[in-house]
C-alpha cells in the first residue's frame, strides 16, 4: 500500500457539527495507524455560503480535540507541499482539468438560464417525474455555437457527461460493493462562468488527485456523489482513492439525522465548541478526552466490551471495517457517562488545576495541595467541574448557616452536649492523620455506648452545615484540628 494520506476538508459554511468532528477522528486514527499523513483542506468554493469565523471555528475544534494536522490549512510554513490547501486559493487549477473534460468529451458547455431550468423542473413534476437533467435534456452545441453565446456574454456552466445506462461499480471499504445505474444520476455542474470557480465535485476530485490521496473517508451524505467521482477519476484516467462512507449521527430517539434542532430541545449541544451564543461541548464542561472516545464509539466498535479509550488506545484498535454500516444513534446520557468516568478517572494534581479557577472565580484562594484533595474526595460524585463547587465549597468556607432539615433533625437532645464532649476530644488528639482520628474517635464513642450516626451527624452540621460531603474523618483531617474546633463552636455561638 502507498504511504496513506488522508483528508478533512469541511466546507467553512458554519460552526461544525458533531458528525463532522467524527469524520475529522475516524480520518486522524486511520493517518496515525498507518504512520500516513493527516491532511486539512478547507473547501471554499461555494462563496453563497462561505461563513466568517468558521474556518478559525474549525480549526479551534480540531485542535481542541487533539486532532493533529500533519499537512494543510493551519500548519505553520504554508502548509506542505501541496500549498495552498485553502480551495479558493487553487483558482487557476481548476479551469485547466474542466477544459480536459470539454475537450475530452467528457463535458459540456451549457447555457440554461435559471428560468430554463426552472420551467423544466416544473413540467417533469407535472408528469409526475422527478427532474433530471441529462441526456433527455442535455443539447451538445457546435464549437462555433458556444463561441457566440460565450462572446455575447451569455452566463455558461460546464456539466458532467452521464454516460446513457451504463452501471457503475463502486467499491466501499464501509458499503461494500454498490452498483448505480446513470441513468438516474444528473449531468452535474463541474464549473461555473458566475464566479469562475468549480463546484465542489471538480475540485474535490482533482485535489484528491494533486494532493494523492489514498482513502477517503467522509460522510454517509456524500455516498450519491460517489458514482459521479468514480466516473471523473475515469474520465481523467487517474487511480482513485479507496472510499469509506461513514453512517450517519442519529437522534436520541432513532430517527433521522441528528441536529441542532434536536439538541436544543433536549438540552444537549450539537457543535464541539460554542457557536453564536449556543454552548457546545466544551463550554458545558466537557473534557475534550470524553468528547472524543464518546464520538469514537458512535459508528465504531472494538469488538471487545473495552468502552473507555485515550486517543493512543484509539489509534492503535481503530480499523475501518469495524465502522458500522447503520446509522449510530446519538445518547446524550451515555455522553455524560463518558464524561463522569474521566471525571472519576483524574488525579489529585489534575483536579486541582480544576478546581483552583473556580476556587478563583469565588474568591478562595488555597494551596494546589489542598484543592487536589478537597476535589480528588469528591470526585465520584461529579460528572463536570462546575459541579465540584458544591462538593467541595465547605471544605473552604465555613458555614454561615445550616440546613434546616439536618439542623431540626440532629440539633436536639443529648446531641448538643455529646458535640461539645466530643470538641474537648479532638482538641486532645494531636495526630489529625485519617487513621488515627478514625481509630481514637470511634473508641470514644464505643466506651460512651453513643449512636454512631447521631454523632457524626451533628459533627457534619458543625462542619459542614448541611446533609452532605464525604466521610467525616475525611473532613475533619482535611480541615484540621484549629478549624474543626473552630467550626464545632460556631455552632454553638450562633445558636
Ligand atoms: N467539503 C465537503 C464537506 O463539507 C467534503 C466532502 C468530502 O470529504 O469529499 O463535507
Amino acid at each position: 500500500m502507498n504511504k496513506v494520506r488522508v483528508r478533512f476538508a469541511p466546507s467553512p459554511t458554519g460552526p461544525l457539527h458533531m458528525g463532522g468532528v467524527r469524520t475529522a477522528l475516524y480520518n486522524y486514527l486511520f493517518a496515525r495507524r498507518h504512520g500516513g499523513t493527516m491532511i486539512l483542506r478547507i473547501e471554499d468554493t461555494d462563496s453563497q455560503r462561505f461563513v466568517p469565523g468558521a474556518e478559525a471555528y474549525i480549526l479551534e475544534s480540531l485542535r481542541w480535540c487533539g486532532i493533529e494536522i500533519d499537512e494543510g490549512v493551519g500548519v505553520k510554513g504554508g502548509g506542505g507541499p501541496h500549498a495552498p490547501y485553502r480551495q479558493s486559493e487553487r483558482k487557476d487549477i481548476y479551469w485547466n482539468f474542466a477544459q480536459q473534460l470539454v475537450g475530452m468529451g467528457a463535458a459540456y458547455y451549457a447555457f440554461d438560464t435559471a428560468e430554463e431550468l426552472d420551467r423544466m423542473r416544473t413540467e417533469a413534476e407535472a408528469r409526475g417525474e422527478t427532474f433530471c437533467y441529462n441526456a433527455a435534456v442535455r443539447k451538445m452545441l457546435p464549437d462555433s455555437e458556444i463561441e457566440r453565446l460565450k462572446a455575447e456574454g451569455r452566463p455558461w456552466v460546464i456539466r458532467f457527461k452521464m454516460p446513457e445506462n451504463e452501471t457503475v461499480e463502486m467499491d466501499d471499504r464501509i458499503r461494500g460493493h454498490v452498483t448505480v445505474n446513470t441513468d438516474t444520476l444528473d449531468d452535474k455542474v463541474l464549473f461555473k462562468s458566475s464566479d469562475g470557480l468549480p463546484t465542489y465535485h471538480l475540485a474535490n476530485i482533482v485535489d484528491d488527485h494533486l494532493m494523492e490521496i489514498t482513502h477517503v473517508i467522509r460522510g454517509e451524505e456524500w455516498l450519491p456523489s460517489l458514482p459521479l467521482h468514480f466516473l471523473l477519476y475515469r474520465a481523467f484516467g487517474w487511480q482513485r482513492p479507496e472510499f469509506a462512507h461513514l453512517p450517519l449521527l442519529l437522534k436520541p430517539t432513532g430517527g433521522g439525522k441528528l441536529s441542532k434542532r434536536d439538541g436544543d430541545k433536549m438540552g444537549f449541544p450539537v457543535f464541539p465548541l460554542s457557536w453564536e451564543g449556543g454552548l457546545g461541548y466544551r463550554e458545558e464542561g466537557y473534557f475534550p478526552e470524553a468528547f472524543v472516545n464518546m464520538l469514537a464509539l458512535l459508528g465504531w466498535n472494538p469488538g471487545t466490551e473495552q468502552e473507555l479509550f485515550s486517543m493512543e488506545e484509539l489509534i492503535a484498535a481503530f480499523s475501518l471495517e469495524r465502522v458500522s454500516k447503520s446509522g449510530a444513534r446519538f445518547q446524550p446520557d451515555k455522553a455524560k457517562w463518558f464524561q463522569a468516568q474521566y471525571m472519576h478517572a483524574k488525579t489529585e494534581c489534575e483536579l486541582a488545576s480544576i478546581l483552583q479557577p473556580i476556587l478563583k472565580e469565588h474568591g478562595i484562594v488555597t494551596t494546589d495541595e489542598l484543592a487536589g484533595r478537597a476535589a480528588f474526595l469528591m470526585r465520584e460524585r461529579a460528572v463536570f467541574p462546575a459541579d465540584l463547587w458544591d462538593l467541595t465549597a465547605y471544605f473552604f468556607v465555613a458555614p454561615t448557616g445550616y440546613e434546616e432539615k439536618q439542623f431540626t433533625k440532629y440539633w436536639k437532645g443529648d446531641n448538643p452536649r455529646i458535640l461539645s464532649e466530643l470538641r474537648e476530644v479532638l482538641a486532645g488528639i494531636e495526630d489529625y492523620s485519617l487513621t488515627n482520628l478514625e481509630a481514637t474517635v470511634h473508641a470514644w464513642i464505643e466506651s460512651k455506648g453513643y449512636g454512631m450516626g447521631q454523632v457524626m451527624n451533628t459533627l457534619r452540621l458543625a462542619l459542614v452545615g448541611a446533609g452532605k460531603g464525604p466521610g467525616m474523618y475525611d473532613v475533619v483531617e482535611f480541615l484540621g484540628k484549629d478549624e474543626t474546633l473552630r467550626r464545632i463552636d460556631n455552632l454553638f455561638h450562633i445558636l
